[in-house]
């Protein structure tokens, strides 16, 4: 995905002092921009919810198609929107994944990205751990049960996402806001760089739900140490998709725990 502009694209060249309509364009994207990013802010439409349809939207801005389309374009752009085929548009964070952030992450090798995303991901899963409530654990369960319900129904649309989506909600479970941007902004450098895709071609759509499963069960438990540990394997498992050299958790011996997370039931709510 190219770096968007948003609001102000499209507005082609203008002359002399009136008012062209590729400027009346760029205001009406301008304003409904605005309008969807002051719901998103406010919390009416929270983290994790489907906004709107693209017809409903259009009636509630009193404005088209392809404004309504530039304008969650360019919120997808900065981390807060994300459209998913067929399914809808949802809330992915109340606030900008810092654009510069972003541009400096998508310069790094994917290797490297995922690298960050396991030091971010094991210390966001114990933070998750010690701090979740229990509206983070119905947006977790919600999101495993649509990757299962998927999975079940060979459907593969999107399913590329169900990582990053999984693990955004933990970042944001753990309540710090510098955490959560830099998961959005990681999330964002990864689509750019077609690494989701390159993840899930790479490893077992149900082996992965299954981590996820556990990784949950440990949140929900407040298992800091196991959702750590249990973060740190999933990650590493992703990390082995892109790169030919050993993770860390091939090199080290980790501790395990005398609860083996192998040996813990699956959660019950997650089917
Ligand atoms: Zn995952």
């Amino acid at each position: 995905m190219a770096r968007g502009t948003g609001a102000t694209s499209g507005t082609g060249t203008t002359s002399g002092t009136g008012t062209t309509g590729g400027e009346a364009r760029g205001r009406r994207v301008a304003i409904a921009t605005q309008t969807l990013r002051a719901r998103v802010a406010s919390g009416e439409w929270p983290v994790g919810s489907r906004i709107p349809t693209e017809p409903e939207l259009c009636e509630l801005l009193g404005v088209g198609r392809s404004t309504v389309r530039e304008a969650v374009r360019a919120l997808a752009t900065l981390g807060m929107l994300e459209p998913l085929t067929a399914r809808g548009t949802f809330v992915r964070a109340a606030t900008p994944s810092p654009a510069l952030l972003t541009d400096s992450l998508a310069a790094y090798d994917p290797v490297e990205l995922v690298g960050l995303r396991r030091a971010l991901d094991v210390d966001a899963a114990q933070t998750a751990a010690a701090r979740r409530s229990s509206g983070d654990l119905e947006l977790l369960e919600a999101e495993l049960h649509d990757e299962t319900a998927r999975l079940r129904a060979g459907d593969s649309r999107d399913a590329a996402s169900h990582c990053s989506r999984f693990h955004g909600i933990i970042a944001r479970a753990g309540g710090g806001r510098l955490m959560a941007d830099l998961d959005a902004a990681l999330a964002s450098a990864f689509r750019t760089a077609g690494l989701d895709e390159r993840i899930a071609s790479g490893t077992d759509v149900a082996v992965r739900i299954d981590e996820h499963d556990r990784i949950l069960t440990a949140i929900r438990g407040r298992d800091v140490g196991i959702a750590a540990h249990l973060m740190a394997l999933h990650v590493d498992a992703a990390l082995r998709s892109v790169s030919h050299e050993p993770v860390v958790t091939e090199l080290t011996t980790l501790v395990a725990s005398p609860r083996s997370p192998r040996t813990r039931p699956r959660s019950a709510r997650a089917s």
